[in-house]
């Protein structure tokens, strides 16, 4: 039996080996799923199969990556770099850079991202005569998307009753025009936004029987990871370039399907043994990455979902220790408290940094977390949240690059047309705009034929040499690599200096940033290319924009630093970290409010959830806050109700922060645990040793903060501290209290504190315990 064959269990040998017709794997986390699916390829490489033969597509272009290094190292050759190997976008949006101009595009054409793509909705909304107030670029888009994904044209949008009805009961029956305006738009603009990178490819295959058949003889093989969140455009998609060979396998988990909200759907996994009726279906059963409690618990919470395809997962790996769930009382102590058992940790355990992962459910919950490990400090990497892409000087600069590659691009050309200041102002480029509108044609073709337009003396003058520079960087697209242009381009227009010039904190850091670019175009040029001519291991500019704007947000940083990892749940599908910190498990925020409308919607967090706890080997924490600011207001919440579906026996819980130690309460009285602590808070029953008076949350909104950490958890007034009682003061220590008075909204305190003396304290800002 080959080396690479025998580590695996039978059941993962078997889906190895099943070379030939529709496999499908459905099983649970960590279960070796992708670990199978990397051995195949090797496999099939080994047999003689040709790299070029196989199309594997992953969820993040680092699992590719991944996924090639591992084939490398397996199989000890170089040949693995030709697999088509990617995220299905950019597989796709690489063999639409040989074959778009079937489909009236050019090759070059430029791949928009969601901001470009919403600029282009708000131009054309303009256009139209209708209220971008009303229409919202961002909600006009997601419809777009939506629509897109599901594969549906502007044409069949608009003759759709059903999909009007919605639009109407929405009073906004105009966004299938300006689904239209927007499609004709981005093609005259000679852009794809990233829905098109399918729905055009689909478009493509479905259109043109020789470019779908040369691709359904290139692929023999096909293999999908994460296949449950695959759209019903993927699926289509799959299902034509695989109809020639049926070789294909994929992968997939319905318990850890997350993307709903983006058209995936389960139904692919029921749908593919309709659709392939001689499917074999392996199902793998062992967990290999976590401890039996971490797995037991991720058994319990998916339990509570009603649509499941029933599975068992069990591991022998050890017991390990119990599940951690810690309540703090604010978003910030939260931030501390995970910290602080960061720093536990590396000193019992001697982890490294690399191997925690702290995960969230949504971006904006980085920023306390960020705040301590910073204070702390522990190294940290965010995936996520405002890429280095998204600033404005990286986007400034690399508009220009797009421009060189596609000229028609009006997204880029607006951008920069007058950056640096060179006297095209704002009604030069209205006119020019509305010329390109009213002889259709791009904005470009206007310029480059200005002196028919109108422009002032002053004006034309600066378009014309604009112009000529432009075509002059193009001039070197045949010849020269991304680097080369690049560095070219920002020394010729004057960007790069002009940034130089600004001496400011933040222009420095906006030098650095371009710097960055460059060096990372540099890096981009020097990495081994694939051996199939003209297609992505081109160095050229194209190829390097295209890898860019396909980044996903797991691929924006190194993984291999030795930093904490911080990152949404949605980015951390198919990683695995030695301990994981799940933040902010309360009602509204995880489950998240907006996906509470149905039942649906409910399992798709909980799944959400699953995937969570899932990341962890050893160690998992799930935490808290009572308390935490979202959208600029103190919110006030309740612990997550996926905590109470996790059985007592498995969870050791505590609370952290406010002056108390970490205090374990499993043996307060009955109930699950989260009851059980909110009793413990309450004081109205069964208290622990300590009860808390007050803790407060700093922030910059002190009343709102008082108001409502008085009105819940807090018992406010002064009924509850007594006269005589003794109390601990975080910062004064131990003190007796003398006198209590104040309003019921505002108490004060009088404590004598044996080290500092007689002081009148607000007890809605103090953090103070009775003992
Ligand atoms: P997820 O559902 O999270 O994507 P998965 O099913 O893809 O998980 P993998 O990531 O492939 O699972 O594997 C999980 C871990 O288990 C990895 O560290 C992998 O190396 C390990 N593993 C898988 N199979 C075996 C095996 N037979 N022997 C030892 N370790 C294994
Ligand atoms: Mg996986």
């Amino acid at each position: 039996m080959q080396d690479y064959l025998k580590g695996l269990n039978e059941r993962q040998r078997d889906a190895v080996t099943s070379t030939e017709g529709p496999l499908m794997i459905v099983a649970g986390a960590g279960s070796g799923k992708t670990k199978v699916l990397t051995t195949r390829i090797a496999h099939l490489m080994a047999k003689g199969v040709d790299a070029f033969n196989i199309l594997s597509l992953t969820f993040t272009n680092k699992a590719a990556a991944e996924m090639k290094e591992r084939v490398e190292h397996i199989l000890a050759n170089r040949e693995a770099r030709n697999l088509y190997i990617g995220t299905f976008h950019s597989v796709f949006a690489r063999i639409l850079r040989a074959e778009a101009h079937r489909i009236g595009y050019p090759n070059s054409f430029t791949i928009y991202d969601t901001d470009d793509a919403k600029s282009v909705v708000k131009t054309v909304t303009q256009e139209l005569n209708l209220d971008v107030q009303h229409y919202k670029p961002n909600a006009v888009y997601n419809r777009i998307s939506g629509a897109k994904n599901g594969l549906v044209t502007a044409g069949e949008y608009k003759n759709d009753y059903h999909i009007q009805q919605e639009d109407m009961r929405a009073n906004r029956p105009m966004i299938g025009h300006i689904y239209e305006a927007y499609q004709k738009r981005c093609f005259k603009n000679g852009a794809m936004d990233f829905d098109d990178l399918l729905f055009k490819f689909y478009e493509l295959l479905k259109t043109t029987p020789e470019v779908l058949h040369k691709y359904q003889h290139k692929f023999k093989y096909i293999m999908i990871d994460e296949y449950q969140d695959t759209n019903p455009a993927q699926y289509e998609i799959i299902k034509l370039l695989a109809a020639a060979h049926e070789n294909v396998c994929v992968v997939g988990d319905d318990a850890q399907s997350i993307y709903a909200f983006r058209g995936a759907t389960i139904q692919n996994i029921l749908q593919f043994q309709q659709d392939y009726t001689d499917a074999k279906v392996i199902k793998l059963e062992q967990n290999y990455r976590s401890t039996q409690s971490i797995l037991t618990v991720a058994n319990e919470i998916i339990k509570n979902n009603k649509g499941q395809i029933p599975k068992t997962l069990f591991t022998e790996n050890a017991a390990g220790e119990k599940i951690r769930l810690v309540r703090t009382m604010s978003d910030n102590e939260e931030g501390k408290f995970i910290a602080d058992a960061i720093l536990e940790q590396k000193l019992r355990n001697h982890f490294k940094n690399k191997e925690f992962a702290l995960l969230y459910r949504t971006n904006a919950q980085s920023r306390a977390f960020e705040e301590s490990l910073r204070r702390h400090n522990i190294p940290y990497t965010i995936f996520g949240g405002i890429s280095f892409y998204q600033r404005k000087e990286i986007k400034d600069f690399i508009a220009y690059l797009r421009l060189v590659v596609n000229p028609k691009d009006e997204e880029a050309l607006k951008r920069i047309i007058n950056y640096p200041v060179r006297g095209i102002g704002k009604t030069s480029v209205d006119r020019a705009v509305l010329a390109a509108n009213e002889g259709n044609i791009s904005m470009w073709e206007v310029l480059e034929a200005a002196p028919m337009f109108g422009f002032k003396a002053g004006t034309l003058q600066a378009i014309e040499e604009f112009v000529l520079m432009i075509r002059s960087f193009k001039s070197m697209l045949e010849t020269k690599n991304a680097y080369d242009i690049a560095f070219h381009v920002g020394k010729q227009t004057g960007f790069v200096k002009e940034l130089f010039n600004d001496k400011s904190t933040e222009g420095v850091q906006r030098y650095e940033n371009v710097q960055e670019l460059l060096n990372s175009i540099k890096e981009f040029t020097e990495t081994p290319m694939s051996e199939e001519s003209g297609e992505v291991g081109d160095k050229g500019l194209a190829a390097y924009l295209q890898q860019i704007v396909l980044l996903t947000d797991a691929d924006q940083k190194d993984p291999d630093a030795d930093t904490v990892k911080l990152m949404t749940i949605h980015a951390a599908k198919g990683l695995e970290f030695p301990v994981v910190f799940v933040g902010g498990l309360e009602e509204g925020l995880f489950p998240n409010a907006m996906s509470l409308n149905t039942r649906e919607e409910l399992e798709e967090e909980r799944r959400l959830f699953y995937v969570a706890v899932t990341r962890a080997k050893t160690r998992l924490y799930l935490t808290y806050a009572n308390t935490r600011y979202r959208f600029g207001q103190l919110i006030q919440s309740d612990s997550s109700r996926f905590i109470t579906e996790i059985p007592e026996t498995h969870i050791d819980v505590s609370f952290a922060g406010g002056g108390v130690k970490n205090q374990k309460s499993s043996s307060w009285g009955q109930g699950n645990a989260f009851e059980r602590m909110q009793r413990g808070f309450g004081g109205n029953s069964s208290a622990p040793e300590k009860t808390a008076v007050s803790t407060l949350v700093s922030n910059n909104k002190p009343k709102e903060v008082a108001h409502t950490a008085s009105a819940n958890f807090v018992p406010s007034d002064p009924a509850t501290l007594k006269e005589g009682m003794r109390v601990e003061h975080q910062k004064f220590g131990f003190g007796e209290v003398l006198k209590l008075e104040g309003s019921s909204h505002n108490p004060v305190a009088t404590i004598k504190f044996e080290q500092n003396g007689e002081k009148k304290i607000m007890l809605n800002y103090a953090k103070l315990m009775i003992v």
